[in-house]
Formats: structure tokens, C-alpha cells, sequence
């Protein structure tokens, strides 16, 4: 399998090639160059492998579609080394749990740092150590991060040969629950930067630091970003995981909501949806940063400025414009690359929008591809965490709470909806508390975390600084 650019002037590669270069040097997303299709009788062999071997062997067959450049065999041992009962804390390692008949939550947040990011960070973690192990390469990955992506990163790839992490948070913005997550690894490959600063303050600076190419190269600096296909593979597995546990032949259809805020995760449903998984619809639930839901109603994609992104109580979805959003795109208007590089590179960039509402392929969005949307806001997520604590006795985060309010908008009578359940409620204690009186349960591992010795540097704002630190760790 090959990997195209969406904006269609990059050489095709393959899948380890870009599994360590992020955007195309067109400045666009790498796809496959098709999505192989499965039909009746392959499915079912997935579903059987899947009751039989496990979620690991699942991930293997999947991943190999699209994996021709790592030997099967040691494909397979990453896959088993990644989705583990110790890691995922179940051999389900993506449960299914049943609200009501035809409502489930898919439990994506059992990974070490409580949130989905985890299923994809994890096996991205394992693939970098066997590629860089190979080119005998090493990679010093810089990120920004608010909270769950710079966790979820520091935990895969903590203790990882050939690999460091620098990772740039505001200095004391984040919850003391994500701190202490961060910020108590004592490995030392991971390296906890907090820029006095704001978040943008910290993005602007991993920016300014590639946009220097020879220092980009000198310290071969990558990133573990959304885009990174690698990660939207592993993203499709769960899918499939989710629906055979939810049915029994394939002839049923289920839905999905995803609660949304890159597209990163929904688009993995869309990859999934056509490679044939029988999906009726996929229900992107958005917060007060609607972008996506607003695309989906009335075609128009209009990018926020920062004055107009909003600090929400599901902070994870809070964004201003979609980076993955582009890969469905191209899809929709039927993989034209040179239409893709007008409207993502020259009209997004002059005029911060543009409108397919009179676009007949938009028209048919929602029939071609399932895509449908809604919107909640804090008073929504407060009453559907009370909603669900009371009717079933379970207690949901806040972006789980987005899916679930929009999920029962837009369920079909008959037609099974499957929430993915994107983080713990611990990870969002002062909504929980707001909404319930009381705190949620935390797991075990976490009592006293706040407590554990911190390993962080604090820098002030500023490029030049990040740069001397990261020379004088690769001295
Ligand atoms: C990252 C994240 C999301 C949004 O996922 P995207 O792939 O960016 O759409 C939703 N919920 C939680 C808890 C997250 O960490």
C-alpha cells in the first residue's frame, strides 16, 4: 500500500515513511492510496479471529491492509505488545457496556493516562521504537499540549530507546490531576516543560522551533500530532471491535457518536465505514466549538479565530479549526488533490472559509458517507451526566457527556448507537463535582499522585530557550 497526499504534489510512499514525517511536504494529509473493502464472508472471519484471538490479532489483520514495509511477524508481536490486559486493564481492551437496549458506551479510556488518546499513543509508541531501531535513527519528538495529548504521549513513549520527549504546557493551567499525571514521570527521556505562558504561547514556540529547518534537522525533531496516519490506523480497530461486540451477523447496522474536536477519531470511522463495516450513521458530537457540527449542517466550514474559541467544561474538543477534517474532504469531492490544495491552502488561508452548501456532492454527505451532527453546551453536559448517573448508575466525563446528548438526538428506532466513551470522569473531577455533589470514583493507581515527587523545568516564553534545552539533552 501506498500513501498519497491530499493535496496531491508529494511522491507516494510508504507506510514507514510517513509514520515519521507527519504533514506531506505539499503541506497536506497522506492517505492510502485506496481503502481495501471487505465483504460478507471477510468480515465474518474478522469477527471470528476477533471472539477467538483477541483484540491484538484484530489489530494485526487490520493493520496489515495497510502495513506492507514491517514483516507480519513482527507486526504482530507490536500489536501484542501494545493491547494488553496490563496496560488496557481488561481482555476486552475496548468493553462494550450496555446503558439500555440499543444505547452502549464503548470504553476507549482504560490506558494509562484515562482517555482514547492512549489506543492509538500506545501502538505509535511501539512502532517508532522498532522503525527507529531498524535505521538505527534516533527521534526528539516536541509537543504542545493543554492536557490529554502530551499525557498520552509521555506515557508511550517513556523508557523508549531512541526517542525523547519535550513536552511545553502553561505553566499552571493545567488541572492538578494533569500535572501530577505529567509531571511525575521520573524517566529520562521525557522532559516536562512548563512555559510561562498560555497554550498558544507553547504552540507558537514548537512552531518557531520547526519552521527552523537546520535545527529541525540537527535534532531530528519530530512530533506524535493527530495527523500522524499511524495513529488514525490504530483508531480504526476499535470500530470494528465496538460493532462485533454489538451484533452477531453481519446483515445489522449499528451507529456510532463520536464526541469531536480534530476529527481525528470520527475520521477513523469513516476509514472503517469504507472499508465496508456495515455503519449507518456517524454522529460527530461537537461542544460550544461547533465548527464540525456547523460544516455538517449547512456545508459552509468557517475556522474560529481565538477570540472566538471558547474554554469549555470538555476541554479536549475545544478547537478552532479541525486538522483532520481535511482527509474527509478529500474523500468527499472524490480525491481531487488539486481542488483540495484551492480550498485548504489558498482559500482557508486568505479568507478563513469556504461553502459547499450548493456543492451537490455535500448534498450527499449524509447518505454516501453517514455523516451527521449536533452540538451541546455546559448545561447540556451537566444534565446528561446527572441524566445518566441516574438512570443507570453511571458516571460519564464530559466530552462522553457531548456524545450521549447528541446520541439520542439522532438515534434511528432499531438501529443499535454505540457512544465512544473518550476519557474517565477523574480526568474532569470539578464538572463531575458540579454536576453530582460529589466526586468521581478515581482509580486505584491514582490515589496521591498530587502527592509525587514533580520533575518539570519552567521556561519563560521563548523559542530560544526551549532550543538550548533540548541541545543540552542531546549533547
Ligand atoms: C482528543 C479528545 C477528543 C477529540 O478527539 P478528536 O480526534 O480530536 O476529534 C475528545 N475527547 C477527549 C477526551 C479527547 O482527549
Amino acid at each position: 500500500m501506498l500513501y498519497l497526499s491530499t493535496r496531491g504534489h508529494a511522491e507516494r510512499k510508504h507506510f514507514c515513511d510517513i509514520l515519521l514525517e507527519g504533514l506531506a511536504p505539499d503541506g497536506g494529509l497522506y492517505l492510502p492510496e485506496h481503502y481495501p473493502r471487505f465483504d460478507d464472508a471477510r468480515l465474518t472471519q474478522l469477527r471470528e479471529l476477533h471472539a477467538r484471538e483477541g483484540y491484538a490479532a484484530l489489530a494485526h489483520a487490520l493493520l496489515s491492509e495497510y502495513i506492507d514495509d514491517i514483516p507480519s511477524d513482527d507486526l504482530l508481536a507490536i500489536c501484542r505488545k501494545t493491547y494488553t490486559r496490563e496496560v488496557f486493564g481488561t481482555d476486552a481492551i475496548v468493553p462494550l457496556k450496555a446503558l439500555e437496549p440499543g444505547l452502549y458506551l464503548e470504553a476507549l479510556s482504560n490506558g494509562p493516562t484515562l482517555a482514547f488518546k492512549d489506543m492509538a499513543m500506545q501502538l505509535l509508541g511501539n512502532l517508532f521504537e522498532y522503525e527507529l531501531g531498524r535505521r538505527q535513527a534516533e527521534l526528539n519528538i516536541l509537543g504542545a499540549t493543554s492536557g490529554d495529548t502530551g499525557s498520552a504521549a509521555e506515557y508511550a513513549m517513556r523508557g523508549k530507546r531512541g526517542i525523547r520527549v519535550f513536552m511545553l504546557s502553561p505553566h499552571g493551567r493545567m488541572s492538578p490531576f494533569q500535572q501530577a499525571q505529567m509531571f511525575s514521570l521520573q524517566d529520562p527521556n521525557i522532559h516536562n516543560i512548563a512555559v510561562e505562558g498560555v497554550f498558544d504561547d507553547c504552540q507558537d514556540i514548537v512552531k518557531a522551533v520547526s519552521n527552523d529547518h537546520a535545527f529541525k534537522a540537527r535534532y531530528k525533531i519530530g512530533t506524535v500530532n493527530s495527523i500522524n496516519w499511524a495513529r488514525l490506523l490504530a483508531q480504526v480497530v476499535y470500530y470494528f471491535a465496538g460493532y462485533f461486540q454489538a451484533t452477531r451477523e453481519n446483515t445489522e447496522r449499528v451507529s456510532f457518536t463520536v464526541p469531536s474536536g480534530n476529527f481525528g477519531n470520527v475520521c477513523a470511522g469513516h476509514v472503517a465505514r469504507q472499508m465496508g463495516l456495515p455503519i449507518e450513521q456517524l454522529v460527530v458530537a461537537t461542544n460550544e466549538n461547533d465548527v464540525l457540527d456547523e460544516f455538517f449542517r449547512t456545508g459552509v466550514y468557517q475556522v474560529r479565530d481565538s477570540a472566538n474559541t471558547w474554554e469549555t467544561s470538555s476541554p479536549s474538543m475545544d478547537i478552532s479549526k479541525a486538522s483532520n477534517f481535511e482527509r474527509f474532504v478529500f474523500d468527499l469531492l472524490g480525491r481531487n488533490g488539486d481542488e483540495l490544495r484551492g480550498l485548504f491552502g489558498e482559500q482557508l488561508g486568505r479568507t478563513g472559509r469556504f461553502d459547499l452548501s450548493g456543492d451537490a456532492r455535500f448534498a450527499d454527505a449524509a447518505a454516501r458517507y453517514g455523516f451527521v451532527s449536533g452540538k451541546s453546551t455546559h448545561a447540556n453536559r451537566l444534565d446528561t451526566i446527572r441524566a445518566v448517573h441516574g438512570q443507570f448508575g453511571v458516571t460519564i466525563d464530559t466530552h462522553t457527556a457531548d456524545g450521549v446528548k447528541v446520541a439520542r438526538e439522532q438515534a434511528k428506532p432499531g438501529v443499535p448507537m454505540i457512544v465512544l466513551e473518550t476519557a474517565l470522569p477523574i480526568k474532569f473531577a470539578a464538572t463531575i463535582t458540579e454536576a453530582l455533589g460529589h466526586e468521581p470514583d478515581r482509580p486505584a493507581q491514582f490515589n496521591g499522585i498530587e502527592d509525587l515527587p514533580k520533575r518539570v523545568v519552567v521556561l519563560p516564553a521563548d523559542a530560544e530557550a526551549v532550543k538550548q534545552l533540548i541541545e543540552a539533552e542531546c549533547r
